[in-house]
């Protein structure tokens, strides 16, 4: 397993490629929910392709005041356990590396991040976008992974390679979840013992939704935010229910209609999501 830390080494290692290369952006911290991803990164590649992880905690996708400082980077562990998936090459550039100081231009998408989490973090996907381009310029990935449990960025990536014409495959990965259905994500070490033993009401919540015959989106959405709500500890910051495709509200339930939630636990912002129907 190679790590690189430079675009400078990048550039060689490229040189010598041809191989057909997934790529598995993440901030690192990484979890079984990331490890479902690489797996998945290797059934796209082949035996003979390559598998690359790129961990940069990247600062232009936290809002001020957020929690860039304190993320967590454990690098040994991330290390370890992409060796023992078999990752060929971890990407983890130094912060200087991938921004210039007077860096001024960047990736905005401007309808489908206005809502859902963008309307609380109007910065944030401008923030994943840029750091996404700039990650498949220099990697030259034929393929990419992303989670589902961040649906709205998935589908924004996938706008940005529609409409800006990358030449990557963009490959979602399902949700990975303990076992008592919260979703796996580096930032559930920040729950309090009390919190986090109260957190799995979002995916209590979310099943019962999907199973109830209530066809109004407003109906479903405020019964939703009830149930949420009788957690004592949780304070919702959205309960939405949108369609799939475009992430436009939806009046009434249909196939493809997405519910999607984030919810406070003290400061920590936990999303998650389900098809309805
Ligand atoms: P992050 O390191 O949190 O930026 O996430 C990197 C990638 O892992 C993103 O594509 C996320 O959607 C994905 N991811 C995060 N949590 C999970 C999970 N529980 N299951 C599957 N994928 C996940």
């Amino acid at each position: 397993m190679k790590i690189i830390s430079t675009k400078a080494e990048l550039r060689v290692k490229q040189s010598a490629g041809g191989k057909r290369r997934v790529l598995v952006p993440t901030m690192g911290a990484l979890h079984a929910g990331h490890v479902s991803l690489i797996r998945l990164a290797r059934e796209h590649a082949g035996r003979d392709g390559e598998v690359a992880v790129s961990i940069f905690v990247n600062p232009l996708q936290f809002e001020p005041g957020a929690d860039f400082a304190r993320y967590p980077r454990p690098e040994a562990a991330d290390e370890e356990l992409c060796r023992q998936e078999g990752v060929d090459l971890i990407f983890r550039p130094l912060p200087n590396e991938m921004y210039f100081e007077d860096c001024s231009i960047f990736v905005e998408e401007t309808g489908l991040s206005e809502r859902l989490c963008g309307a609380s973090r109007p910065e944030h996907f401008r923030g994943v976008c840029t750091v996404v381009t700039k990650l498949f310029h220099l990697l030259a990935p034929d393929a990419a992974v992303f989670g589902e449990k961040d649906f709205q960025q998935l589908t924004i990536i996938r706008r940005m390679v529609r409409d800006l014409n990358f030449s990557v495959e963009i490959i979602g990965g399902p949700t990975v979840r303990e076992p008592d259905g919260l979703a796996l994500s580096s930032r559930n070490q920040y729950l309090s013992e009390e919190e986090r033993a109260q957190a799995p009401i979002i995916r209590e919540t979310l099943l019962e939704a999907s199973k109830s015959d209530e066809n109004s989106a407003r109906k479903l959405a405020a019964t939703v935010r009830e149930k949420i709500e009788t957690a004592s500890l949780a304070r919702i910051d959205y309960v939405e229910i949108v369609d799939l495709d475009n992430l436009q509200p939806s009046l009434t339930i249909e196939p493809r209609s997405l519910l999607a939630v984030a919810v406070f636990f003290g400061k920590t912002r936990l999303i998650d999501n389900i098809v309805l129907r």
